[in-house]
């Protein structure tokens, strides 16, 4: 499956961890291959203070501890670094011997991603512009005095960084657009209490169930819960300890299964379970798991227990079909006297 966020700060994080290591691993190669400019202990020093300081940030992105002041203070640090490093090209390099910004030109995107990703695109975007204007300043003082080659060079970085800010511009627009519909998307399908799948979700999983079944000729079996007397516990402790059961429940069932098992509220206090076990293992699955309720320690309230109904999809099943004797199975655990589970075939 793929990976999923739940925030735009999450997705950030995610990009960060692995753009991060590779303007370290930019750092690096510079620093071993010594193609600075200035080649002396300065640029050495600074080189290595930068990738240590990045990689100190990396870490506490990682650890999610003051993100928000690795963020600013690598992208003033990075942007120090690279108007520094192309004020120097520019007067020590390109120059006297005339050559290439080739390594700049790799370089800007990566380091303008990581401006738009710190800054967002509104402040992103004028900061940029200022770096920009800052080079193009540098560049114009030494305008009649470099090589028709260097000139070139020059103006093939500028035209690059132009088109780098601009298209970097609209791919975080699109792909904050895109995050947010990802975010959005997301959560129609969650329910917003206990952050496992929701009706909606739990109808897709049918709909495309139903139809391997079909396809497949297998069939899959389905688990139905309802907390008994749950009316009372709202009642009695009122509704927010009410709440915070239909968490507790929702987590300890959770746990109870394995990754491949669907599992959702499809209201109120009752819950589905799509196994990967069927026929009696699914009989068996929810046996487990309504002693596992009843014999949970719920806090102040105590003891509870759930009903469960369970049943098998047959051939010519709908959703409606299916659901209705699953919930026939409820219907008899409730009538047996509740805690129960009742196979409805
Ligand atoms: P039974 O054993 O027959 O299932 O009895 P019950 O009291 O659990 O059943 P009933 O359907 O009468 O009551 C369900 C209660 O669940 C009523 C409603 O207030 C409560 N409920 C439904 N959704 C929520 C919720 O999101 N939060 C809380 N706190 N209570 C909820
Ligand atoms: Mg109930
Ligand atoms: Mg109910």
């Amino acid at each position: 499956m793929k990976k999923q966020y739940d925030s735009l700060a999450d997705l950030k994080r995610g990009i960060y961890l692995w753009i991060v290591p590779l303007i370290v691993t930019a750092l690096i190669l510079n620093t071993v291959m010594q193609n600075s400019p200035i080649e002396n202990k300065m640029s050495f020093i600074i080189n290595n203070a930068l990738t240590i300081w990045l990689f100190i940030c990396w870490v506490l992105v990682i650890k999610r501890r003051w993100v928000k002041f690795a963020e600013y203070s690598c992208l003033a640090l990075i942007t120090i670094y690279h108007i520094a490093t192309f004020f120097d090209t520019v007067s020590h390099y390109l120059l006297p011997s005339g050559g290439a910004l080739g390594d700049f030109i790799v370089w800007m995107p990566i380091y303008l991603a990581f401006i738009y990703l710190t800054l967002g695109v509104k402040k992103g975007l004028p900061f940029s512009i200022l770096v920009f204007l800052l080079t193009l300043v540098d560049g114009l003082i030494y305008f009649d005095r470099l090589s028709t080659d260097s000139l070139d060079s020059l103006l093939q970085y500028y035209f690059a960084n132009f088109v780098y800010v601009i298209v970097l511009y609209y791919a975080q627009h699109i792909f904050k657009v895109y995050a947010e519909a990802q975010l959005i998307k997301k959560h129609a399908y969650l329910d917003s209490l206990t952050g496992i799948a929701n009706r909606h979700q739990i109808d897709g999983w049918f709909e495309q169930k139903l139809k391997d079944s079909k396809e497949m000729n297998i069939s899959f079996s389905v688990i139905f819960f309802d907390i008994d007397h749950f009316k009372m516990i709202n009642d009695q402790f009122g509704h927010k300890v009410g709440d915070a059961i239909l968490i507790e429940i929702a987590d300890l069932i959770q746990k109870k299964l394995v990754v491949r098992e669907l599992f959702g509220r499809w209201g109120g206090e009752e819950f589905i379970i799509i196994p990967t076990v069927t026929g009696k293992g699914a009989i068996n699955l929810a046996e487990l798991l309504r002693e596992t309720v009843a014999q949970h320690d719920f806090h102040i309230v105590g003891q509870l227990t759930a009903s469960f109904g369970v049943t098998e999809s047959l051939p010519e099943d709908t959703i409606d079909s299916l659901l209705t004797r699953v919930d026939e199975g409820l219907y008899q655990s409730k009538h047996r006297g509740r805690n129960k589970v009742s196979s409805v075939s």
